[in-house]
């Protein structure tokens, strides 16, 4: 285990929704929240998708000065060590980049319908969340996250996010690549987490806006390759709640399926973490294998430990780090 302790001696398990997506298969889960095992290197699409997030960051804290929010993605994108899956994805250089950013400047920032919610001069822009939801004998439990862009429709609009997400896929096949949205983990855990602050934190500057349950919007940035960039803005994406509570419901199921699991480890000084996605069918998606599958089809738990300590890095797995991801 690689997790932090609390000054009393429980453990911190921080939660996201990729931590929720991996729970699919508990060992999975495991090997990657609580473990902290992570590929070394980020293949070059993650990279230039978090170069991007990191070009609209800066474009909306300086109120759109395109230069000054240039540099620090071009920076990030040609110092960050980064996996380059073979000629397909040759076109993704810091040319590429630059030329993608300065038309998402060209023909989305200045039309842009969503307005950035600003509080005292600070635009609400990556906001990390970190809630604690749930405390047990053994951990405490914090719901994380990092949400792109805060804000409303139009001036008066209720409160909404929007996320950015760039996609080798053609813009004509926009509305379907827009649908995978409507029933999205990292979408309703948002929600959830601007509910409960809207809801639960009366001080905090969101609490003005108004919110039953909080839209989202998918701005997608469609890169295919040797083809012409475009962008589009899915629909209003609103969860409802009765997804909200099979939502809230998992989530607590999880968090007394990993108490258990932490009080085996105390108890029995050692734990095997089930493979689920052998049964699951978690092992292999689509055409891709999960990232330990190697280790797992290894044929004893030696040889199993061996190949994560030798093909991962093991950190304290904190989501709201997210350009340190190539960092000890
Ligand atoms: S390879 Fe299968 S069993 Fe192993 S962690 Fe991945 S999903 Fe789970």
């Amino acid at each position: 285990m690689n997790l932090q302790k609390t000054e009393t001696g429980k453990f911190i398990i921080k939660l996201d929704a990729t931590a929720f997506a991996r729970s699919v298969c508990f060992r999975k889960f495991w090997l990657s929240t609580i473990d902290g095992y992570r590929p070394a290197l980020w293949p070059i699409d993650i990279e230039f998708g978090n170069s991007f997030h990191i070009f609209s960051k800066e474009l909306e804290i300086s109120n759109g000065d395109l230069i000054k929010s240039i540099i620090p993605a071009q920076k990030y994108f040609q110092e960050t060590p980064m996996l380059s899956k073979g000629l397909s994805k040759s076109f993704l250089n810091v040319e590429y980049l630059t030329e993608v950013c300065t038309k998402y400047f060209n023909e989305v920032y200045h039309n842009d319908p969503f307005v950035t919610f600003r509080y005292e001069g600070k635009a609400f822009v990556e906001m990390n969340f970190a809630i604690p939801i749930e405390t047990t004998e053994l951990a405490e439990y914090v719901l994380c996250g990092t949400i792109d862009r805060i804000g409303t429709v139009g001036k008066q609009g209720p409160l909404a996010f929007l996320d950015y997400k760039s996609t080798g896929k053609y813009a004509k096949s926009a509305t379907e690549y827009f649908a995978r949205y409507l029933f999205n983990t990292q979408i309703i855990t948002y929600a959830f987490a601007l509910t409960h602050i809207v809801n639960h934190f009366p001080d905090h500057p969101l609490a003005i806006l108004k919110a039953y349950i909080p839209c989202a919007f998918i701005q997608g940035i469609f890169i295919p390759s040797g083809s012409t960039i475009e962008f589009k803005r899915s629909n209003m994406i609103q969860p409802t709640l009765t997804q909200l509570d099979m939502w809230r419901e998992e989530l607590y199921k999880l968090i007394h399926k990993i108490d258990a699991a932490l009080k085996e480890i105390k108890n029995l000084d050692g734990y095997y973490v089930p493979a689920e996605g052998l049964f699951s069918g978690a092992c292999i998606q689509g055409f891709t294998p999960c990232e330990y599958h190697g280790s797992c089809c290894a044929p004893d738990p030696r040889a199993s430990e061996w190949i994560l300590k030798n093909n991962f890095l093991s950190t304290s797995y904190n989501p709201l780090r997210f350009n340190d991801k190539n960092k000890t």
